[in-house]
């Protein structure tokens, strides 16, 4: 078996078009253009690029983007007045800090402190609870879970009852996805650092969402014949052959993987596309619910 290749790029893409349609609409109608706004605090190449990526997604699908860069020796209180301004903007619908924060920052402080109506990258705490509660739905889902769940539905249509296994448990990636998988009736394994027997709990996934940041740590001994695999994790490793020194790896061993797997969603070119795209998406629902 080869497995079906699911195609986040081009899933995305589809996705980014809809939103300009609607965003279109939205200004013959002389709604209001929705806005982001994003906090960069620091100088970290992979956040910088991530930042400058949604930026250009704004902008392709007509959102206003308002950028908001910080050395690292600015202050807790710096930040905090920021986005107490920016909850008070009313042209901006959105707010993204972009994670991870330098250590000296209270980063569970400064997210608590985004007004849940302009949560859009959906990690607050009241968000994250919602999604965490049965029959409670979340203003907004956090865009990689979501992006997540697209690319799973792009293959299967209901996944009532299928095991899915969660490799990891971030507050960002592998939690909210669980609650997702839960959410629609998969029966979820969140697998962890200090799991144990990961190969065999693995090798049970209907379902198998890796995002635990070890290179190609995924073999296909791991995996289920059939199963549907969706690789989160970015690694970087050295080649001298590109031109930035380095190219970017899953968490998943492609190669042999593909071979046993039903259907694959690659790192690069998977989950990282429909993350921006489900920033969009949450952008403009942020800006419709004033409407
Ligand atoms: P994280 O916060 O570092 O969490 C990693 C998780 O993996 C933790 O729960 C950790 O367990 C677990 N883990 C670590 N080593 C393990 C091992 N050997 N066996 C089993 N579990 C292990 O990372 P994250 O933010 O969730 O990101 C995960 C990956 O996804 C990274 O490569 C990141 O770059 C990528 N990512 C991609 C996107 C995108 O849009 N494409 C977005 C976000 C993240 P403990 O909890 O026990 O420590």
């Amino acid at each position: 078996m080869t497995a079906k290749i699911i195609d986040g790029k081009a899933i995305a893409a589809q996705i980014r078009e809809g939103i300009k349609d609607q965003i279109d609409i939205r200004i013959k109608e002389r709604k209001t253009q929705p806005g982001l706004a994003t906090v960069l605090i620091g100088q970290n190449a992979a956040s910088e690029s991530y930042v400058r990526m949604k930026h250009l997604a704004c902008k392709e699908v007509g959102i206003q983007s308002f950028g908001h860069q910080f050395p690292e020796t600015c202050t807790q209180e710096e930040i905090e007045k920021l986005i107490r301004a920016l909850n008070a903007d009313p042209k901006v619908h959105g707010i993204l800090v972009q994670l991870p924060l330098p250590a000296k920052f209270d980063e569970e402080q400064i997210l608590n402190l985004i007004s849940h109506e302009k949560d859009v990258d959906g990690i607050h705490p009241e968000n994250i609870g919602r999604l965490a509660q049965k029959g409670r739905e979340p203003r907004f889902v956090a865009c990689t879970p979501a992006g997540i769940m697209v690319l799973i539905h792009s293959v299967l249509e209901d996944i009532t009852g299928l095991n899915a296994v969660v490799l990891g448990r971030s507050n960002i990636v592998g939690m909210p996805v669980a609650l997702l998988l839960i959410a629609e009736n998969a029966t979820v394994t969140v697998c962890h650092s200090k799991t144990r027997d990961l190969a065999e709990t693995c090798a049970q996934a209907d379902i198998l969402v890796a995002a635990v940041g070890k290179r190609e740590i995924v073999k296909k001994e791991w995996v289920k014949s059939g199963a549907v695999v969706i690789d989160v994790g970015t690694n970087r490793v050295d080649d001298s052959s590109s031109k930035r020194g380095y190219r970017l790896i899953g968490d998943v061993a492609f190669d042999e993987v593909r071979l046993i797997a039903g259907a694959i969603s690659p790192s690069p070119g998977g989950v990282g596309p429909m993350t921006i795209a489900m920033l969009m998406k949450n952008t403009l629902h942020a800006a419709a619910m004033l409407d």
